[in-house]
């Protein structure tokens, strides 16, 4: 009885010392990157017993995530390239086979599709629906975990109208300036808001701004994820961001010349109206015969689905 008790309160003050640490807060700002917005603190997804019995929690962490532990991910086996930071390629060897700094790609990646198809990172977000509003075809989203959890509706949405969904981390760190067990609380609840939310397990991932390297491979290898990059770039985020050196008519010109060959993997994105509203004009020019990263590589979609 004892026991039981000290049990109780040990967990109680455990969980108060979470709160404290991790949890989200009401009405916090805004985090901004480069590309992407998540707004932190209205996590919708109901927090899964089952989740709870894994990580000992209670609910969704922030942005930073707790490292969880799992049994098939062994530290020592991790090689040791970084951590470096974003834009810092100068010292990044290139044993360690970096797709940001180098363009050097691993034999399992996804890089390039046989028919011309746009694919959209970091939601969801509200602007998302209109997206899905004008889709007649099937396509892409990598999605942010943050996302996912706070908008549970407009993720059941993308999942109903068919279209393929893969991991794009849990908060869109750059994963080679991290520790290893940083990376891996990425990639784990990204994986986890997944679950939570779509009852599945992703088998596609895309690293924020192309942040991987033979390091990161290893980790989300170990998941069972597959990584799609990308080779052709529309700087919609830039645009979006009001960066003068980007013009939409450059954009939609360079998607014309993209559009000759009718051949790659276009990265777009569904995090502000004003991407979306590229995305459309973009679908104007190359048209709705397009594919999902899975059917550009002949794999499955999901490892499996559950209920
Ligand atoms: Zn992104």
């Amino acid at each position: 009885m004892r026991f039981l008790k000290f049990n109780f309160l040990y967990l109680f003050l455990l969980s108060l010392l979470y709160n404290k640490l991790f949890a989200l807060e009401e009405n916090d700002e805004l985090v901004e990157a480069t590309d992407f917005k998540v707004a932190n603190g209205k996590a919708r997804t109901p927090f899964p017993d089952w989740l709870k019995r894994i990580t000992g929690l209670y609910q969704w962490p922030g942005l930073d995530p707790p490292y969880i532990p799992l049994d098939f991910i062994d530290l020592s086996k991790i090689p040791d390239f970084g951590p470096y930071s974003l834009g810092f390629c100068a010292n990044v060897p290139r044993e360690a086979c970096s797709f940001d700094c180098h363009g050097c790609m691993g034999h399992d990646e996804i890089f390039t599709c046989r028919k011309l198809s746009q694919t959209f990172d970091d939601g969801p977000t509200p602007a998302t629906l209109r997206l899905l509003d004008s889709l007649d075809h099937e396509t892409t989203f990598f999605n942010l975990g943050v996302n996912i959890v706070e908008h549970p509706d407009i993720y059941h949405r993308i999942q109903d109208d068919g279209h393929l969904i893969g991991s794009h981390t849990w908060s869109h760190r750059y994963l080679p300036a991290l520790s290893n067990k940083e990376i891996i609380a990425q990639i784990e609840w990204g994986i986890w808001a997944m679950n939570a939310t779509g009852h599945h397990i992703p088998k596609w991932w895309r690293p924020p701004y192309g942040g991987i390297d033979n390091r990161v491979r290893h980790i989300t290898r170990l998941f069972g994820l597959q990584a799609v990059v990308w080779n052709h770039d529309t700087l919609d985020w830039k645009f979006a961001s009001g960066d003068p050196s980007v013009s939409l008519e450059e954009i939609l010109g360079r998607v014309h010349d993209w559009n000759r060959d009718k051949t790659g993997l276009i990265l777009e994105h569904d995090s502000k109206e004003t991407t979306v509203d590229i995305a459309l004009r973009v679908k104007d020019i190359i048209g709705e015969d397009q594919l999902t990263v899975a059917e550009c590589a002949g794999g499955n979609d999901y490892i499996r689905e559950y209920d």
